[in-house]
């Protein structure tokens, strides 16, 4: 069924995602700040919309893809009450649990619906179609927006009930930023005893050390051909984006007064890693960080 979809935040991966619906024969209304990314998109079947609440008041399903959790919550804001009523809001943005449990309960208040949907694949995913959303709230809020998320990507789960999508990203990426620094480790321990950097990849990758962080976006350059580190760490997935990621879990764990004490630490790491690099290089980027800091 063809819908009518308000594309909000149309930016590195609201771009792509919002050009893969309008391919599929939904007509989308765009709307974003930067005049640019309005003209990008305007050349991939997606119709512009001077304002967003404009495109919100014409759409069945609004969409959002903005920065962080205040974008979303002074977008919803503005426009919230120029939709019609009972509009399917999906917001696709990773931002703080509290602020997207806010954002379910202010356009409930409006009379609206909602899903948060944050996803797992990067520009690349973004373009390719093969994102992973994960989704919190109702069932039929989730099952009406399925066949939209099957367009964007190639797997969508229900986490459950408001901001348990965002639950669920912010722990995934939590997993990876420590098993980074990890990785990372061994293998500046590795240099100093002598062991080359495929020796161990060979034994830790089919062993119990085995993971994502080594084994697609391995840290070295040489032994996974097509991780960042063989092109001296152009992203992928930047640096600052992890950083935002491991904050936003920090932030959750200090408040839930979980004692998660390598994620306290691996947001700090990243945090002043980013400081230095931003958005120009990969996460896998730390393993220089680490070596300089150990002499090498
Ligand atoms: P981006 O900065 O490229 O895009 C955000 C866009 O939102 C920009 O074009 C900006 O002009 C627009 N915008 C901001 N406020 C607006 C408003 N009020 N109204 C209309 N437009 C507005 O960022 P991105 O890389 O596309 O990331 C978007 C979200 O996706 C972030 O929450 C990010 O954490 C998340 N994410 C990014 C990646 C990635 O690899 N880039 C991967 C997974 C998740």
């Amino acid at each position: 069924m063809s819908r009518t979809v308000a594309f909000v935040g149309l930016g590195h991966m609201g771009g792509p995602m919002a050009a893969n619906l309008a391919k599929a024969g939904h007509r989308v209304l765009g709307h974003d700040l930067a005049p640019s990314a309005v003209e990008a998109a305007a050349e991939t079947g997606v119709q512009p919309v001077a304002s967003a609440a404009g495109a919100v008041a014409a759409a069945d399903v609004v969409l959002t893809m903005l920065p962080a959790g205040r974008h979303v919550l002074g977008l919803y804001d503005d426009v919230l009450a120029a939709a019609r009523p009972g509009t399917l809001f999906v917001d696709c943005s990773t931002i703080d649990v509290a602020d997207a449990r806010a954002a379910h309960e202010r356009a409930a208040a409006a009379g609206m619906r909602s899903l948060d949907a944050p996803v797992s694949g990067g520009v690349a995913g973004a373009e390719a179609g093969t994102l992973t959303f994960m989704a919190g709230g109702g069932e039929t809020e989730f099952a009406e927006a399925r066949p939209l998320l099957a367009v964007m990507g190639k797997k969508a789960v229900h986490c459950g009930g408001a901001g348990a999508g965002q639950a669920a990203k912010i722990c995934n990426n939590m997993i990876l930023g420590v098993s980074m620094i990890a990785v990372s480790e061994a293998f500046v321990l590795g240099e100093k005893l002598g062991l080359s950097h495929q020796a161990l990849y060979d034994v830790a990758a089919t062993a119990s050390g085995q993971c994502w962080a080594l084994s697609v976006n391995c840290p070295v350059p040489g032994p996974v051909p097509a991780s960042p580190a063989n092109r001296d760490y152009r992203p992928g997935f930047a640096a600052a984006l992890m950083a935002k990621d491991l904050g936003l879990a920090a932030d959750a764990a200090r408040e839930g007064g979980v004692h998660a004490e390598l994620g306290l630490h691996a947001a700090e790491l990243y945090a002043a890693y980013a400081e230095q690099v931003g958005d120009s290089e990969d996460f896998s980027g730390i393993v220089r960080t680490i070596r300089n800091r150990s002499g090498e």
